[in-house]
């Protein structure tokens, strides 16, 4: 990133809050609540002019701690991630799916995720624990926010076609894809939005240039499937350092600077679409 863009980035981020924005992926887990409390991630959230924000927590209860704090500000998503370190083996325990149909069925989630598929790793996208959250997102009526790391489009097409009644949400628009897998995703699926969260140039990157600006392919995209795509700031940091499992997670410290990176580039389009990507996409989607 050039220096003068990042000088407007800090200016921005220090400046009176922005045009209302539906975050539509945060994270408020154990590792960041030994740094920052529930009604402090709410007071960010607020002055940031946040209309709503999509929490996915570890564990999961630490989701609806937070919709304590903030009310109808937080849509709490039940997080697969039952305990500490449930993004191991969550995919391993019954107790998963009993877990979701519990906080489903009470009312107390909107939506289920985020869930994780690495390339290489277990589980596989057609893990018996995973197809059973999506029925359960199919009998509730919830959205599902789904992270896969893949070289291709691939992974996530497998899923959406197979669940064309679902509302999915693909995360950090698959991480290092371009703009021509996400097209096929879009023409292939109609069911699913694009969330451009952590593709900013201190995580995946490779959505805008050092100008702050989309590059070419994502815009021509974007204004091609004006109403596919929102965005969030996924105020995670440990992602980005090696061997810091131990330390705790000081993401939010960083949430400002995310969010103003994300203004700069919606800021870039015609007035119509901003308004679009930042609140009304989200709304429509989550039914807000
Ligand atoms: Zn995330």
């Amino acid at each position: 990133m050039t220096l003068l863009a990042g000088l407007w980035l800090l200016a921005r981020a220090a400046a009176a809050a922005g045009p209302p924005f539906a975050d539509i992926h945060i994270h408020f887990n154990w590792d960041q609540k030994e740094i920052i409390s529930a009604a402090e991630v709410v007071a960010k959230l607020r002055r940031a002019n946040i209309e709503f924000a999509v929490v996915a927590a570890t564990p999961s209860p630490l989701a609806l701690e937070l919709q304590r704090a903030g009310g109808d500000l937080i849509l709490p998503f039940f997080s697969p991630y039952t305990h500490h370190l449930g993004k191991n083996d969550w995919f391993l325990r019954d107790s998963t799916v009993e877990l979701a149909r519990q906080g489903l069925a009470s009312g107390s989630y909107q939506g289920i995720g985020e869930v994780h598929f690495m390339r290489g790793f277990r589980p596989r996208t057609d893990n018996r624990v995973f197809v059973e959250l999506l029925g359960l997102a199919r009998e509730f009526d919830v959205p599902v926010l789904i992270h896969v790391d893949a070289a291709n489009a691939e992974t996530f097409v497998g899923i959406c076609r197979d669940h064309p009644d679902l509302r999915l949400i693909f995360a950090h628009a698959g991480g290092n894809l371009y703009p021509a897998h996400i097209r096929e995703v879009l023409g292939a699926c109609g069911n699913v939005i694009i969330e451009f969260s952590a593709r900013d140039p201190w995580r995946y990157g490779g959505l805008a240039g050092d100008d702050g600006r989309l590059l070419p392919g994502w815009r021509e995209l974007v204004l091609d499937y004006p109403e596919r795509f929102v965005t969030g700031t996924d105020p995670v940091w440990k992602v980005t350092r090696t061997q810091t499992w131990d330390q705790a997670d000081d993401g939010w410290d960083h949430f400002e600077k995310l969010l103003a990176w994300h203004h700069r580039w919606i800021d870039d389009l015609p007035a119509a679409v901003q308004r679009k990507i930042r609140v009304d996409n989200a709304r429509r989607f989550f039914r807000r």
